[in-house]
């Protein structure tokens, strides 16, 4: 089956065009057809990205002010005769989406009913900012493809496993109640797929082992795999706590909102897009929210970049040390994202010192296999420490043939 994934944002979709089926997966012959983005929707122009497999690349600044003429154009270079790989629309067997939030009530994907439309909208209260994009873009893939199954494949869904002492904040038991304030998580598709692949790296099935899984991307999150499941997770009712991220603080004292908002003066707007966009990487360094350009300005003695770098490191360091705990031990820790998968730096400096845990990092093989998959930790670490490029779409489009399959 071809399925096509959407990632719809504020100003972005991106795509792919993959195709699988069951006994695909089995055989491990999946096979991406295409991919693409498209960003910048609704400023002077956009920037359109595509490659269809053995067919040249190609790269357009349009005018695209909404997302539906952007939509349109992904089916257009999916067929067209010649940057495209599919002669009709009619090819795609399936739609897959990824939905930012599904709150308590989505622990798995799901083909989207009329029921379930109306439950993902209800969880647009708790991601204002990400599932209105996501569900306009399913409405708009909907009237394009009617007659083909979609289906949502939820971030939050992969972290439903947390027990409650994991997931309970500190409040008031009617605050939890009342307005579902607790843990969630998020980045759950790309822990979960990590702990797949590292069923093949460490030959043994996930119930046989415990992981820490680390997701360092624009976005950064860790997350506690137990025999399988998510049991505990950084990032929380929303995406900003836990970690340093390239924008976002991470971890605060909450009092500190407070106080600041009080002596600047500033609204709940000012006071979101100070954590959100101001924070972490950028406002620690003032230099990038790029750990690429943050290394670079270290390595020629720029202070404050370095100062963010360690930050960085000691927070992911902690959260290492303490998942450790919360599992009761680990057999190995994987590293992904743009800064995990590419950062030999920020994978060193994360687990220095944690040799009291039997991680033990070998500097030759972090740097040789950077970018690749696999281990970098010495022979005598008790934890393998490993690389894992991450394919949250590859997992999207899984769960869409299985959902459809009704295999989930
Ligand atoms: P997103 O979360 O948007 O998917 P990515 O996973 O692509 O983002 O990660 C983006 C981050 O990866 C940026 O901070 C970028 O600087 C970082 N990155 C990419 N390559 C490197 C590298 N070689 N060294 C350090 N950081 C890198």
């Amino acid at each position: 089956m071809l399925v096509l994934v959407l990632n719809c944002g504020s100003s972005s979709v991106k795509f792919q065009l993959i195709r699988t089926s069951p006994e695909e997966i089995e055989a491990g012959t999946e096979k991406k057809l295409a991919r693409g983005n498209i960003e910048k929707i609704g400023m002077t122009t956009a920037a359109v990205s595509f490659q269809a497999e053995g067919r040249a690349p190609v790269k357009e600044k349009p005018v695209i002010l909404e997302h539906r003429v952007a939509i349109e154009r992904v089916l257009s270079l999916l067929t067209d005769p010649d940057v495209g790989i599919i002669k009709d629309r009619s090819e795609i067997g399936a739609v897959g989406h990824r939905v930012v939030h599904g709150g308590e009530k989505f622990s798995g994907s799901q083909v989207i009913t009329e029921e379930v439309y109306r439950e993902v909208v209800e969880c647009c209260e708790l991601a204002p900012l990400h599932n209105p994009h996501n569900v306009r873009g399913y409405e708009i893939a909907h009237d394009l493809l009617p007659d083909i199954p979609h289906v949502s494949v939820f971030d939050t869904a992969f972290h439903q496993t947390m027990p409650e002492h994991a997931y309970l904040y500190g409040l008031p038991m009617v605050v939890y109640r009342r307005h579902s304030i607790r843990r969630y998580g998020f980045h759950g598709t790309s822990h979960r797929y990590l702990t797949w692949r590292m069923e093949k790296l460490l030959g043994r099935p996930a119930k046989e082992f415990n992981l820490i899984t680390c997701h360092l991307g624009n976005g950064c999150s860790i997350t506690a795999v137990q025999r399988g499941q998510s049991i505990d997770t950084s990032m929380g009712f929303t995406p900003l706590e836990g970690l340093i991220m390239g924008t976002r603080s991470g971890d605060l004292d909450p009092a500190v909102v407070l106080h600041i908002m009080a002596k600047e003066e500033l609204t709940l707007h000012e006071a979101n897009t100070l954590l959100n966009k101001h924070s972490g990487l950028i406002g620690l360094s003032g230099v990038s929210n790029d750990m690429r350009e943050l290394v670079k300005e270290s390595s020629r003695g720029n202070k404050p970049a370095q100062t963010a770098i360690d930050v960085f490191c000691y927070r992911l360091k902690k959260y290492i040390s303490a998942y450790f705990g919360a599992l009761g031990g680990a057999d190995a820790v994987a590293f992904t994202g743009g800064i995990g998968e590419n950062s030999p730096l920020i994978r060193e400096q994360s687990c220095h010192g944690l040799e009291c845990l039997g991680i033990v990092v070998d500097r030759e093989r972090n740097e040789k296999l950077n970018g690749g998959e696999g281990r970098i930790s010495s022979d005598d670490s008790k934890v393998g420490v490993f690389i894992v490029p991450t394919d949250e779409e590859m997992v999207i489009a899984r769960d869409t043939v299985y959902a459809v399959s009704g295999n989930l």
